[in-house]
């Protein structure tokens, strides 16, 4: 029962039943589904699968946000040389070949600068802009490299005016409500805004999916204060990132966003490349573990595969190297350090759950048993990272998908009942059973006296046992 989630993503050609469940059985608890290279039904067949496999797995859909892409080839690939020159222009009607590479936006000549680096499919061919005319950019290219059709092009340092949601990133909108999906991971967040855009599209909707603000760009980096006041957490998209910005940033920009998470109670996921060798070797990098464990000394929630479960050749090994990294390193980690760091000043529920955590460091602790309405409480005791696991009834099973998240949270949807410890007993007995518990090991409970609204009101400790007497 690690503490850290794992978060993979799933291509519409790899989403059979038998591998969904294989993913699951060796430690992931969330998965995500990348919307730039599927059609609606390839997307909706994934859910379903998905559905089929467990209640318990919340879904979240990318979507591909204000990107710039190469429109179709007119021919065959265009192979460049370094010290080519090539003419870049903008104009989404009209096909790339080797006299023009056309892109998806019709203002990219007058929205880039002369001197600008345009980087082509995250990075494998760079161009420096030469000269800029009305309509079109005349540059050079700085390494060998084939172009293609379709594939994104980054400019480090140029905001362009695009708008935050596409056409087809407003039908996945559309379907994600319709499908109850649980979140949107919306794709290159600059600033509220763009997360206001699609909230307005769900509110209209009265839908409940929640947003994950995607951030994979300066602007995004610098408006990360608002930007967290709008959604439920962050994804630090090291992909794009680190070609928007220069790579040897990314780090303590990394650190930072996360740190931000933790305090301000945020999911804070970290993504991209974590185990990238492992797309075609059986075995990670030194380097690799290295990065998966201090992405969990910095407090992110969540780790993510990208390519290596979408299309790797060895997904489930995957998956089993970052379970065996997050289980060694929560054993190490200091869960003092972050409470005493912590401020709070958020309410009773805070207080007693920094409470409840602090007595998991003092006492022979093995869990914290807690119900919840909103999901709030159970955030916050994940927020200290402590060592416990958190065992959180849920009485919303839409809650229970979003507490997936939550570092060392594994949620239950339960019925209310008129005594609410029945549910609390039930769950020790079902703890007990599946052998995750014994009668005399010391647990917490925190709960309320004055009905689910009204939230926590009490910490309790004691042996499993005595809970059920
Ligand atoms: C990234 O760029 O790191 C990322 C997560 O985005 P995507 O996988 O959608 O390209």
């Amino acid at each position: 029962m690690k503490n850290t989630k794992i978060i993979a993503t799933v291509s519409d050609l790899k989403c059979d039943i038998p591998f969904l469940k294989e993913l699951v059985k060796n430690g992931v608890n969330i998965i995500r589904l990348n919307t730039a290279h599927q059609t609606i039904e390839d997307t909706l067949g994934c859910v379903k699968k998905i559905r089929t496999v467990s209640n318990k797995i919340p879904i979240i859909i990318d979507t591909k946000g204000p990107e710039i892409r190469t429109t179709p080839l007119l021919t065959d690939p265009i192979e460049v040389k370094r010290g080519d020159k090539i003419i870049f222009r903008g104009d989404v009607s009209k096909k790339t070949s080797n006299a023009c590479i056309y892109v998806n936006y019709n203002k990219f000549a007058r929205d880039v600068s002369s001197g600008s680096h345009i980087l082509y499919d995250d990075g494998e061919i760079e161009f420096v802009v030469k000269r800029k005319k009305k309509d079109s950019l005349i540059c050079e290219v700085l390494n060998d490299g084939t172009i293609k059709g379709k594939k994104s092009l980054n400019v480090p340092g140029i905001s362009m005016d695009l708008p935050s949601l596409t056409k087809k990133d407003k039908n996945y909108v559309e379907f994600c409500i319709k499908h109850k999906i649980d979140f949107i991971a919306h794709s290159f967040i600059r600033n509220k805004e763009d997360l206001l855009e699609v909230q307005k599209i769900l509110d209209k909707k009265n839908s409940k999916v929640k947003l994950i603000a995607k951030i994979e760009n300066q602007e995004g980096v610098d408006n990360i204060d608002e930007i967290l006041e709008h959604c439920a957490g962050v994804m630090v998209a090291r992909g794009d990132l680190a070609i928007e910005i220069p790579a040897q940033k990314v780090p303590p920009i990394q650190k930072a966003i996360i740190d931000k998470c933790v305090k301000k109670r945020k999911i804070g996921i970290t993504a991209t490349q974590m185990l990238h060798t492992m797309i075609e070797n059986p075995r990670p990098t030194r380097a690799e573990i290295s990065d998966i464990a201090n992405a969990i000394y910095d407090g992110t929630d969540c780790i993510m595969l990208s390519g290596e479960t979408a299309y790797g050749k060895y997904p489930i090994e995957s998956v089993k190297v970052m379970t065996k990294v997050a289980n060694e390193v929560e054993m190490h980690k200091d869960p003092i350090k972050r409470i005493a760091v912590e401020t709070m000043g958020e309410g009773i529920h805070s207080f007693l759950a920094k409470s409840a955590v602090r007595a998991t460091i003092r006492l022979p602790i093995k869990a914290i048993l807690t119900d919840t309405l909103t999901g709030r409480t159970a955030k916050y005791l994940s927020a200290f990272k402590g060592r416990a696991n958190i065992y959180a009834l849920s009485y919303d099973e839409r809650v229970m998908r979003e507490l997936a998240f939550s570092y060392g949270v594994y949620a239950d949807s339960v019925k209310r009942e008129i005594n609410p410890t029945t549910v609390f007993k039930r769950k020790i007995r079902d703890l007990i059973s599946k052998k995750l518990l014994k009668r005399d090991d010391m647990i917490v409970i925190l709960s309320g006296s004055f009905g689910a609204t009204h939230g926590a009101s009490k910490v309790e400790i004691s042996m499993a046992g005595n809970f059920l007497k």
